[in-house]
């Protein structure tokens, strides 16, 4: 199938709305000034073709799809003692809710809920230096050098009170073994990761690999493993909306605030799409249209 010319279609059909609808995160200056009408869109095919279209080559602040990452190099640290900490349900709570902690005495539902990902970065800063390995891992999964935003890192730190009661509440469980600044230093940089939807396109090749390296490198998980994280992408992956995910586009995606989504097709593809304007849930509006156009047009699909 030649991808380039339906990627092109979905960011023409898509210009006339770009940023008439949604909210740009305006929570920290750095994403608040990111124009509300970008797109762009990416793919990588596990054959190593790729289409792009649109703003494609375009860095922006990934934000929670940085929860995949985090995740991986956890499942690759700690193998199943990563799950004494962590749930797999969704939570049906906002991704920085406090509320189900305390009932369930501080073990996050999920690892990509903000509670579940300072878990596991206070599980890597016990046994690496997680802000320098995580570059190294990215870098070598899309073949170009990935790098942190500082100024969004420093923003994060600034007005990350919610993580840091988050950290605190987790630790008086016992659950968090090191300095909540320390840990939450390398959440705050994880969030401030700076990639392109191209960049994502590939770097993520290897949930659709089973695991394998894009490039040829040495595998980054397990079969088994990467099914997982596509698994909890599908249920817990995209907010509070992994319902209609399932519904309208019927691929495991994780999202983030910065307006990034990454979509999975397991032995097929893997694909990014980014555009800044977020529906109420904290999705990318125009994004989630994007896979659902993709999704139509191709037919492809976990079911
Ligand atoms: N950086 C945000 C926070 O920690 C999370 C962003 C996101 O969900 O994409 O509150």
């Amino acid at each position: 199938m030649d991808f380039q010319p339906l990627l092109e279609e979905i960011a023409a059909t898509l210009q006339p709305e770009l940023g008439a609808q949604g909210r740009v995160a305006d929570y920290i200056p750095a994403l608040g000034r990111v124009p509300a009408d970008r797109f762009g869109i990416a793919l990588r095919t596990v054959d190593g073709e790729e289409a792009h279209a649109g703003d494609s080559t375009t860095g922006f602040s990934i934000q929670s799809i940085s929860k995949l990452f985090s995740l991986t190099l956890g499942m690759r640290e700690l193998g199943e003692a990563l799950w004494d900490r962590i749930g797999r349900e969704p939570s049906g709570n906002p991704f920085n809710s406090l509320v189900q902690l305390e009932s369930e005495h501080g073990v996050p539902r999920n690892p990509f809920i903000n509670a579940g990902a300072i878990a596991i970065a206070d599980r890597l800063v016990s046994r690496l230096d997680a802000k320098a390995v995580t570059l190294e891992l990215l870098s070598g999964l899309c073949g170009e050098q990935v790098a942190y935003d500082e100024e969004v890192a420093a923003s994060e730190a600034a007005t990350g009170f919610r993580n840091f009661a988050l950290a605190n509440f987790m630790k008086s469980f016992g659950r968090i073994d090191n300095a909540v600044s320390e840990v939450l230093d390398v959440y705050f940089h994880h969030c401030a990761l700076r990639m392109s939807c191209l960049q994502l396109a590939r770097a993520t090749g290897y949930l659709c690999r089973d695991g394998r390296h894009p490039y040829g490198g040495a595998p980054v998980l397990t079969d088994r493993q990467a099914r997982r994280v596509n698994a909890l992408m599908l249920t817990c992956g995209t907010y509070d909306a992994a319902g209609e995910f399932a519904f309208r586009i019927g691929l495991p995606c994780k999202s983030g605030v910065g307006g990034g989504i990454v979509a999975v097709v397991p032995d097929r593809l893997t694909l990014c799409v980014w555009s800044p304007a977020l529906e109420p849930s904290g999705n990318s509006l125009l994004g989630m249209k994007a896979l659902e156009m993709f999704t139509a047009r191709t037919g492809l699909s976990v079911f």
